[in-house]
């Protein structure tokens, strides 16, 4: 995918290298076991509130700007490119995008307004203090473990917790809490698969919106398909416990995630991703 001449806000909080934050190692086993729960998802407070107790976080703060290496320069192009498109999305309805505080580059573990974060939890968002948080050793498992090579694979990755600050902004968060967090129709699954959409809008739109400098080809959309099939719930309660347990699902299938992706990417509206209001997810 085309990216290294995308326009750069800076807007990157630079952790890496700093100590990872007291009471955030020694909970470790609590949080392996949440692995599946956490890939790529928003933060749920209840579950946060058990990490919560093994220590409070401390609130380290990093260096803000555009980061030195070709790894945080890749996270700063794709999140600008995000912003630029949402900032297109919301005035074409006359109203005005916010971009969140940061996205977070962090080594193990840092502390967060959602309480301690681990790089075992995947990336995720935090709606209390809006910032995305990103260990980029999630890229060696997302290629290794889950088989999705790539950039466009990892661009997915950023557009879709972006996904997740639009929600947040929107009032889709909220909405689907009230939902419930359980189940194959969800509110937890619907806000999931919304996201997967509004990643598939990014990537329909970067392409004109930054006069060509952040592109995807079919290919990467491919990549991107790849990705999202490969963190459906169904896979990977497959691949940890042999099984697939509906009842458990928080993210959606490998199918629906796909199929919804592919809606965003091949309309660029994201009134077409109305997850909330399909009569089929
Ligand atoms: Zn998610």
């Amino acid at each position: 995918m085309r990216w290294r001449g995308g326009r750069r806000s800076g807007n990157i909080e630079d952790r890496r290298g700093m100590a990872p934050v007291a009471g955030g190692i020694g909970v470790g086993g609590v949080v392996l076991a949440l692995i599946g729960y956490f890939v790529f998802g928003i933060s749920p407070q209840d579950t946060l509130s058990v990490v919560n107790s093994a220590g409070a976080p401390s609130q380290a703060v990093g260096e803000r700007g555009i980061p030195d290496d070709e790894g945080g320069q890749f996270v700063d192009v794709i999140e600008t490119s995000t912003a630029d498109v949402w900032t297109q999305v919301f005035a074409e309805r006359g109203q005005r995008y916010e971009p969140p505080a940061a996205v977070v580059l962090y080594d193990q573990a840092t502390g967060t307004g959602c309480g301690t974060g681990q790089a075992a939890m995947g990336p995720f968002y935090c709606p209390a203090d809006r910032k995305v948080y990103l260990d980029l050793s999630f890229w060696r498992e997302l290629s290794g473990r889950f088989g999705a090579e790539g950039e466009a694979a990892r661009a997915y990755v950023i557009a879709h917790e972006i996904g997740h600050h639009v929600q947040n902004l929107t009032g889709q968060m909220r909405r689907a809490d009230a939902l419930g967090r359980q189940g194959a129709d969800s509110g937890a699954v619907r806000l999931e698969l919304q996201a997967d959409c509004y990643a598939g809008v990014w990537a329909a739109r970067a392409d004109e919106v930054s006069g060509g400098q952040v592109a995807l080809g079919p290919n990467d959309i491919a990549q991107g398909l790849g990705a999202a099939a490969a963190v459906g719930d169904d896979t990977l309660q497959r691949q940890s416990q042999g099984r697939v347990v509906p009842d458990a699902f928080t993210h959606g299938t490998s199918e629906q995630r796909m199929r919804w992706f592919r809606v965003g990417a091949e309309t660029g509206d994201p009134q077409a991703c109305d997850t909330f209001g399909a009569p089929r997810l």
